[in-house]
């Protein structure tokens, strides 16, 4: 595959970055990729693993005279980040993220960058439980969605980060940032805080019942346990900032779950099978259009998610 930018700088270096870095040199789409992790740590275990071509002490010195800047650190951290850049970058390089959010991360990122810097923002929909700089894995992002938030970014260089996506194996699509917002609520933050919510419930049963429910737990309780084994400051982050629209979608979701309660309570047999009639069909549909694919197994305990 043909390189598309000269040199790639990766601020954090945790799941999604080392996975960007492997396909980058899968695809040998980047000449040079520079990396910084916030702590000594991460940077030592990078160097030792090879995750990046330099690993640098400073997020300035690892964006000096990169093409392309890629935020790869909780939402939360994007700010600081931002403004600890913003004086080295190249004139003409495009600044773009991975943030599960993109409303806040636009307002926290913007306010920061020079005017002559390309902003794109981008989220790819691909994740697993695991999170550092050893987790990552170059099939991370085939055939999974990534979401471009351009927003009146310069056209050449949103259609230069799409080809760069589509060569890490992404399908690219765009959205504006409120939109991404609402559907990730649906699709996966909510999801995510219920199964936190459902393995506390558990954890505060299995007090009582003795450990039966790690005993017996069978597919459903042992998914739920592994999307909440996901990285806490990472979805601590994301609650924090994506709230207007969970908040929204956990109040439809108690609305859905009052209804049901209510079907059981009443013995309404017609209305908790035409509810999962319906369900049944939209799983259909996920799978029809290929988006139920685990990760093959790359040695990892791990399943691909979309995130
Ligand atoms: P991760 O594996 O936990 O790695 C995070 C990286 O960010 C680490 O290198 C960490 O450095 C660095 N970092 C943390 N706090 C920082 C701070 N305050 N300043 C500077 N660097 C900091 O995270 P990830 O899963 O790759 O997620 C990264 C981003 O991708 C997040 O914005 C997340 O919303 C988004 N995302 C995640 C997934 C997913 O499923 N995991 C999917 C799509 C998008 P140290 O190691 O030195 O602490």
């Amino acid at each position: 595959m043909a390189q598309i930018y000269d040199r790639v700088a990766l601020i954090g270096l945790g799941l999604i970055a080392s996975s960007m870095y492997w396909a980058i040199k899968r695809g040998g789409l980047a000449k040079e990729v520079t990396g910084y992790a916030r702590s000594q740590a991460t940077r030592e275990t990078a160097r030792g693993i090879g995750l990046c071509d330099i690993v640098c002490d400073s997020a300035a010195e690892a964006c000096d005279g990169a093409d392309l800047v890629v935020l790869c650190v909780p939402v939360g951290a994007m700010a600081s980040v931002a403004a600890e850049i913003a004086p080295v970058l190249k004139p003409g390089a495009t600044v773009s993220d991975v943030g599960s959010v993109k409303k806040s991360v636009i307002s926290a990122v913007a306010p920061h960058l020079p005017e002559n810097v390309h902003f794109v923002p981008a989220h790819p929909l691909a994740g697993t439980e695991h999170s550092g700089p050893t987790s990552g894995f170059a099939e991370l992002f085939d055939n999974r969605w990534c979401i471009l938030v351009p927003e009146g970014a310069d056209a050449d260089a949103t259609a230069k980060l799409r080809a760069f996506w589509e060569a890490m194996g992404a399908n690219v699509e765009t959205m504006d940032a409120e939109h991404h917002d609402l559907v990730l609520a649906v699709t996966s933050h909510t999801p995510h805080l219920i199964a936190y919510t459902m393995v506390g419930v558990a954890d505060d049963l299995r007090r009582v019942t003795d450990s039966e429910v790690i005993k017996y737990s069978a597919a459903g309780f042992r998914d739920f346990t592994r999307i909440a084994a996901s990285d806490p400051t990472m979805w601590r982050d994301v609650f924090l900032t994506n709230k207007d629209a969970t908040l929204e979608i956990l109040g439809r979701f108690t609305e859905e779950l009052f209804a049901l309660q209510r079907a059981i309570r009443t013995g309404d047999g017609e209305m908790l099978h035409d509810y999962f009639t319906h369900t049944r069909e939209i799983r259909r549909g996920i799978i029809e259009a290929g988006q139920d694919t685990d990760a093959p197994d790359f040695g990892r305990s791990g399943t691909k998610a979309g995130e």
